[in-house]
């Protein structure tokens, strides 16, 4: 079997005013993640892990910050751009595994949201996606909630 494994990491800095979405989902918080589109950074690690699993270039390669065309976009648009980047040189995703890291808001009651959107983006069934939420413990700037990181891990194949 043709199987490659990659691995993604992503983090923002939590904000005021900003829009929080996670997985594709929205939470509602006066306070968000900065960046260039929405700032999913969960999204964006799994991106990263589909692209490193095939020998791709990171998500920064394919949809720069410094594109006004990617200001504010929809992150499941990236991750059905790059599921659509590996199937044009026959990768296809196996299974997706993430971790959340926010000291807030409390992500579990949403994981099967996000699990369910994440699916959809990716083409994969939803038993085929891990997804966890944990706190840093209070520890460091995560620990802060200065921000949220997200790490992931994908398998692909080329049949
Ligand atoms: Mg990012």
């Amino acid at each position: 079997m043709n199987l490659r494994i990659g691995h993604g990491y992503d983090i923002h800095r939590l904000v005021p005013g900003r829009p929080l979405v996670l997985g594709g989902v929205r939470f509602e918080t006066d306070y968000g993640l900065d960046g260039h589109s929405d700032a999913d950074c969960l999204t964006h690690a799994i991106c990263d892990a589909l692209l490193g699993a095939a020998g791709l270039p990171d998500i920064g390669h394919f949809f720069p910050n410094t594109d006004p065309a990617f200001r504010g976009i929809d992150s499941q648009i990236l991750l059905q751009r790059v599921v659509a980047a590996l199937a044009e040189r026959g990768w296809r995703p196996l299974n997706l595994d993430a971790s959340v890291i926010a000291e807030k808001p409390k992500i579990a009651p949403r994981l099967a949201e996000m699990k369910a959107t994440l699916a959809r983006s990716s083409g994969l069934p939803v038993d085929c996606i891990g997804l966890k939420a944990t706190t840093n413990e209070g520890v460091g700037d995560l620990g802060r909630a200065l921000a949220i990181a997200a790490h992931a891990v994908a398998l692909i194949e080329k049949p």
